[in-house]
């Protein structure tokens, strides 16, 4: 009998009540108990939910009133000392100190740092491992959460973090520049943590050790080797699931098959062409877990071919095959049930997290009892899929043929970034240090009011555009005052830089009540990319063209790359991804040629997420950068050589990919530097960007007003590494979170800076 389990369940609530009870307690509104009721109900009702589906093991202990890597740094009471003054708070106080830098009450202290959890848009919590870092066990809340399942009835199995992928996320502050320096101390800990477990009756505990689909270095494969050598004997342990996810095994699955475990979870979805060389190494007298449903998507799977392809591992293994999703069904959204409004036949073709439990157990009863025994669903999977890949809603001809007819041409400007700067110079003629901003001006209250009465059909599509217009015509007179050399019209009209665009655009479809976490309480909706991608018609044009009516100083067209839109969105499965980000760029590139034609003369087409979409193996790096540097390409070479093609990206670490960032061949590039203080130009000693660059002097993250001598500064330092010819001045992200207040002295304060470098260089006007 093939054995059914979960590897963690969304911990938000089907009406996000985890977010609106830690709100409310951080408000200081509700008590500590209230927030413990709320989250406890949420782990019951979750635990009830997979149990009634009929699996055999739950998860508990990966439920997380933040985040499970916090979660695991309390486990080991690893508290970072600057969180440490002895004020008394409840551990729980501690806990969310660490995460947002402020007490209840408001005491200083900066949050920890957060990062995302390998490759998805979850953000975790980074431990931070000093040289005074001692740790000790307080498995509190494991033993707690058991209780709960315990007094279910449930069968539970404990979930943890493992030890070398919880020191591979932990960054080291110390003089000692290792972080497996500290395995030595933390194996006897988790050692204990595991007899903990036995006696509390777990008589299995899932190990996550997801580094394992990295490329590790040498020394952390023998981490692994050392650290499972040491967890204990049989008799005083559960039996340990090393659960790996995110990908495939590869070169560390020689290591995997050494480690004394007693099961091994494996994602067979993104390792699916793994499986069989994993399971021909994998003893018979060992679990094997196969994650067959896919816990990073939301498609309905194909029931029908899943249990063909499992059939034979069944009649090998038995009850030594475990079946799952791929990985924790965190990355998914709870439940299908409230979409009441979406199309039916889209809805056919999706599985969120409560659906993929479902499939999950009828997968397992046409393994175990035989497919005749769950016929109807069987067969109605494999329909939905089939269904899917041929709908008239996903595939459409004239995208098709426009894929088709894709020519080298279409992704080369005209003529290399010398000559077009020479034509651009010509029709700008910008002085030296241009100033900009990155796009977005300060969404006030009011704004996101209107936005959502038009939303509801509260106010007219007059009315709508009237007030829109009104920010447009604000935005620029607040640019002009200001002195900017290079104007954009603001964006008060989008509410999310990828959902404005999907709304518009055929293939995206937007779920009412979609919720993922992001960290914390925070949580995002992404779209879905369902079919072939595109433009009934222009999305940004009559806004911008509106807002340079308003000025003779040239106005930005603001558009959202190709990879950004894919990367914050579900993506279909059935076609290559890099497939659907040239469709999105066909699409781009359309927009950008009626920008153009409308009299626009530079364009920027923002890709942040053009670093995050890296996949977690080098190997595989070239691959997708190529695609992902052509979909960019393709959305903006269609473009004569005095219009200008900026791009912008906000993160820090780039230096990695710096050549695909230059084979991009924006004429322009702004980027995040502020934070990092210019560390990033760094960066620029070994390669020389070949464009113009702006590397943003002022960090938008902060409330504080930038001071003019700071941005100077900067832009000195800057321009000892860039010719100061292709140096911009400008933020280093849109700045849609900040107040007019702080918005305006700062942007003077910019536009100085830029005035006195240029007096410093002897040039005041046009070069
Ligand atoms: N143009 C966008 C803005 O200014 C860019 C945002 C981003 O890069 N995240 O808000
Ligand atoms: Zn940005």
């Amino acid at each position: 009998m093939a054995t059914l389990h979960n590897l963690g369940f969304p911990r938000i609530g089907p009406g996000r009540e985890l977010k609106f009870a830690l709100e409310a307690y951080w408000r200081g509104e509700t008590d500590a108990a209230s927030l413990e009721g709320t989250a406890s109900e949420l782990r019951r009702h979750n635990l009830m939910l997979q149990y009634n589906a009929g699996l055999d093991w739950l998860p508990v202990g990966e439920f997380s009133l933040y985040d499970h890597v916090l979660d695991t740094s309390f486990l080991l009471g690893h508290v970072p000392s600057r969180f440490r003054d002895g004020s008394g708070l409840s551990e729980r106080d501690q806990y969310f100190r660490v995460a947002r830098g402020r007490a209840p009450e408001g005491a200083p202290a900066t949050a920890a740092e957060m990062t995302k959890w390998f490759d998805t848009n979850y953000h975790y919590i980074v431990p931070e491992l000093e040289d005074a870092t001692r740790f000790s066990l307080n498995a509190e809340k494991w033993l707690a959460e058991i209780d709960e399942a315990r007094e279910l009835g449930v069968p539970y199995k404990p979930v943890v973090l493992g030890p070398v992928s919880y020191l591979h996320l932990s960054k080291c502050k110390g003089a000692s520049a290792e972080a497996l320096d500290s395995l030595e101390a933390l194996i006897p800990l988790y050692r204990s943590f595991l007899e903990q477990m036995h006696q509390a009756g777990a008589r299995w505990i899932q190990m996550d050790e997801p580094a394992l689909a990295l490329d590790l270095a040498q020394d952390w494969r023998v981490a692994f080797e050392r650290a499972y050598g040491e967890l204990g004997t049989r008799t005083a342990r559960p039996r340990i699931l090393l659960t790996s996810y995110f990908g495939p095994l590869r070169d560390n699955l020689e290591t995997v098959t050494r480690l004394p475990v007693d099961g091994l979870h494996l994602d067979a979805v993104r390792a699916a062409d793994e499986v069989d060389r994993v399971a021909a190494r994998w003893p018979r007298d060992r679990v094997l877990s196969l994650g067959v449903i896919d816990g990073r998507n939301v498609w309905r799977a194909d029931l029908q071919a899943l249990t063909d392809r499992l059939a034979p591992f069944h009649d090998a293994r038995g009850d030594g095959l475990w079946l799952a999703p791929s990985c924790s069904l965190l990355h998914v959204p709870v439940s299908l049930a409230p979409e009441d409004t979406m199309d039916d036949e889209l809805r056919s073709w999706l599985a969120f997290a409560t659906e993929k439990l479902d499939e999950l157990a009828t997968l397992g009863q046409a393994l175990n009892q035989g497919p005749a025994s769950v016929r109807d669903e069987l067969d109605a999977s494999a329909r939905a899929v089939q269904a899917r890949r041929r709908s008239e809603q996903v595939v459409r001809t004239e995208v098709r043929e426009r894929m088709r007819q894709l020519g080298d041409d279409m992704f080369r400007r005209r003529s290399p970034y010398p000559r077009r700067a020479g034509a651009q110079q010509q029709r700008f003629a910008l002085p030296r240090y241009p100033t900009t901003t990155i796009g977005s001006f300060p969404q006030t209250a009011e704004i996101r009011r209107v936005r959502s009465r038009y939303r509801n059909g509260r106010i007219s599509a007059d009315e709508y555009r009237r007030f829109m217009k009104e920010c447009i015509a604000e935005a620029i007179r607040e640019q002009e005052a200001a002195g900017l050399d290079v104007l954009v019209h603001g964006e008060a009209e989008r509410n999310d830089m990828v959902e404005y665009f999907g709304e518009q655009l055929d293939g995206y479809a937007f779920t009412r009540f979609g919720w993922v976490q992001s960290f914390g309480s925070r949580c995002v909706k992404p779209p879905v990319i369902y079919g072939d991608v595109a433009r009934p018609g222009p999305m940004t044009v009559d806004w911008v063209r509106y807002a340079q009516s308003l000025t003779d100083r040239p106005v930005k067209g603001m558009l959202t790359g190709p990879v950004t839109m894919l990367q914050w969105a579900f993506v279909r499965d059935d076609q290559p991804r890099g497939d659907t980000a040239f469709q999105i760029a066909l699409a781009l590139r359309d927009e950008v040629a009626d920008l153009e034609a409308a009299g626009i003369g530079m364009i920027q087409v923002d890709e942040p997420a053009l670093r995050e979409g890296l996949p977690l193996r080098r190997a595989e790096w070239d691959a997708y950068l190529d695609w992902a540097v052509r979909a960019f390409r393709l959305a903006t070479a269609v473009v004569r050589d005095d219009t200008q093609i900026h791009t912008h990206m906000c993160y820090a670490e780039f230096n990695d990919i710096m050549a695909a960032i230059a084979d991009l061949d924006a004429d322009v590039i702004t980027i995040e530097t502020s934070r990092s203080d210019m560390e990033l130009l760094d960066a620029f000693e070994g390669f020389a960007y070949p464009n113009e660059i702006g590397p943003g002097v002022y960090d938008i993250h902060s409330p504080n007003v930038p001071e003019q001598e700071a941005m100077e500064q900067l832009l000195r330092a800057a321009a000892g590494r860039i010719p100061p010819e292709r140096l911009w001045v400008n933020p280093d992200c849109g700045l849609k979170t900040r107040r007019w207040e702080d918005v305006r002295p700062a942007l003077r304060n910019m536009v100085a800076a830029a005035r006195t470098l240029r007096r410093e260089s002897g040039q005041t006007a046009t070069a």
